[in-house]
């Protein structure tokens, strides 16, 4: 087994400055928020974050990769969804200028460096703004008569499933 990371936090300047590399491979039920919308909590994502600098510019790199199965919005039953994240971000040093909106790659955000960067609340960020609003099964099986009684909300569904 690796270690857990929950607690895991790192100095994200120094992370990046050092060219850092730490991977994981995290337990969904280690990502409390993201587990309430899974039907299912059995599995994995693996975690690779890396930092680096370049031209004074310091750097993280964040992928996540593996499966979920979500909640389809319609017949309730699980829908598999295949997880594949990279995201970049740009860490901003107290004092540093931050980049007008025009000038930051739409490949990368902007954000705070921290000095106690949460890595795992940081990946189950990433991967909560990965997924889709409303989960469903392109052809659901078998189709339910249900469909449309759960109301416009898919939240509505999930608190029904809870029940
Ligand atoms: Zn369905």
């Amino acid at each position: 087994m690796s270690e857990s990371i929950a607690g895991t936090v790192l100095d994200s300047l120094e992370f990046a400055r050092s060219g850092g590399v730490l991977e994981r491979i995290v337990r969904l039920d280690e990502l409390p928020r993201l587990a309430d919308l899974l039907i299912t909590t059995d599995g994995f994502l693996s975690l690779r974050l890396t930092g680096w600098r370049d031209n004074d510019k310091s750097w993280l790199q964040l992928d996540v990769a593996g499966e979920l199965v979500l909640c389809c919005q319609r017949c309730l039953d699980g829908v598999r969804f295949p997880l594949e994240i990279r995201s970049r971000l740009r860490l901003m040093a107290p004092g540093e200028e931050w980049p007008d909106d025009d000038l930051v790659d739409d490949s990368a955000d902007a954000v705070e460096a921290e000095k106690e960067l949460a890595v795992l609340s940081l990946m189950e960020d990433e991967v909560l703004l990965a997924l889709p609003i409303a989960p469903m099964h392109e052809k659901c099986d078998p189709p339910s008569a249900d469909a449309g009684k759960h109301g416009p909300s898919p939240f509505a569904s999930l608190a029904a499933l809870k029940k």
